[in-house]
């Protein structure tokens, strides 16, 4: 199985949701395990107790581990005004340069100083040894697929489905109510102008066999153009092929054309973003839903949730 627009791997703490995907497709257990290539050494992810250890060379425990990286810290940074800052004050300079400061240019086409600290929420290492990337109760891949699960979803008697068809926001009148899950700038026919995206491009690698051992390796060094190799076999491991399949992933700034990814936020605020945020809210017969809709990024239970979320809130308005 190959995941066409890049990796996905569900995770939720959301039981409502991860029931909500369980009645379209059984999912298989899986647990995102990633590694990163820096310097030429490979080390684990999230940074936890084997990444510590092996990057300073040491054998350290969970406190003593703490004790060392709070004297790493920079204590001097009370509230970080960006995500360099927040690093900084988390992890001190070792860490940040090596796992951060390469991947984040790269990744965001910034400096880290003009990229807002709530990137970067929590202390990102763990003293201990759990390299589970993502700490959630339900992970899993769709055992057969997600186009499979996408179909079973919208295989309903009220569902029709037009493929290659765009709907123009001009046609909106023609419908009782519109959810609109395409990029919200586009609505409103750029009119403020456009908002900034990253997008990905990605080179297919075919090789035999296992070529990577794992299925997510992250190129933290800023020489390295691409972020990361995903080996998608390592998804599945249910199935079984003699041949494998990999891709290189790259960030650039998204243009006209191109898929929009990830959408940038900005340290000073977002001017053009509150500008087509008021004219969605007054737009009538429309609701702007999804990642594109609301330009944020979101997990695929979160965009699950919220779309359940605004039906109840929706039918609840028009209940007669
Ligand atoms: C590289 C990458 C990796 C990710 N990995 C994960 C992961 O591991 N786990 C996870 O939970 N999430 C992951 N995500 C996030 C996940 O992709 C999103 O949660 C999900 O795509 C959001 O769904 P959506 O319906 O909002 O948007 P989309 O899936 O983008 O759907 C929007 C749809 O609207 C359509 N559309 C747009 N304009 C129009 C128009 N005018 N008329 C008709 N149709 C239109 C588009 O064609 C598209 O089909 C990842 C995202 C990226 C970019």
């Amino acid at each position: 199985m190959v995941h066409a627009y890049g990796p996905h791997i569900f995770h939720t703490n959301d039981d409502e949701v991860w029931e909500y995907v369980n009645q379209f497709m059984s999912f298989k257990p899986y647990v995102n395990r990633v590694k990163a290539t820096t310097k030429g050494k490979v080390f684990s992810l999230p940074i936890n107790l084997l990444t510590i250890n092996q990057f300073f060379g040491s054998t350290m425990s969970p406190n003593e581990a703490r004790e060392f990286i709070e004297e790493r810290a920079d204590t001097s940074i009370k509230e970080p005004q960006n995500f360099e800052e927040q690093a900084l004050k988390f992890i001190g300079p070792e860490l940040y340069e090596a796992f951060f400061l390469g991947y984040t240019r790269k990744q965001w086409g910034k400096e880290p100083t003009e990229i807002p600290a709530s990137i970067l929420k929590r202390l990102p290492v763990r003293f201990n040894y759990d390299d589970n990337y993502f700490a959630h109760r339900h992970q899993g891949m769709p055992e057969h697929g997600y186009t499979s699960m996408v179909e079973n979803i919208l295989n309903h008697p009220n569902i029709e489905v037009k493929l290659n068809t765009k709907l123009d926001p001009s046609d909106v009148e023609d419908y009782d109510h519109v959810f609109w899950s395409g990029p919200l700038d586009a609505y409103f026919k750029h009119k403020f102008g456009r908002l900034q995206y990253r997008t990905l491009d990605f080179e297919r690698i075919e090789k035999s066999g296992d070529a990577q051992g794992c299925a997510v390796m992250n190129y933290t060094d800023e020489e390295v153009p691409w972020t990361r190799i995903t080996e998608h076999k390592h998804f599945s491991p249910w199935e079984a092929h003699d041949k494998t399949v990999l891709f290189r992933e790259y960030s650039r700034s998204c243009e006209p054309d191109d898929i929009p990814y990830y959408p940038i936020h900005r340290t000073d605020g977002d001017t053009l973003l509150e500008q087509y945020q008021e004219a969605a809210a007054a737009e009538e017969g429309v609701t702007f839903i999804g990642r594109l809709g609301t330009y944020r990024y979101m997990d695929m239970d979160v965009t699950i949730r919220a779309a359940l979320d605004t039906l109840a809130e929706w039918r609840g308005a028009h209940a007669s």
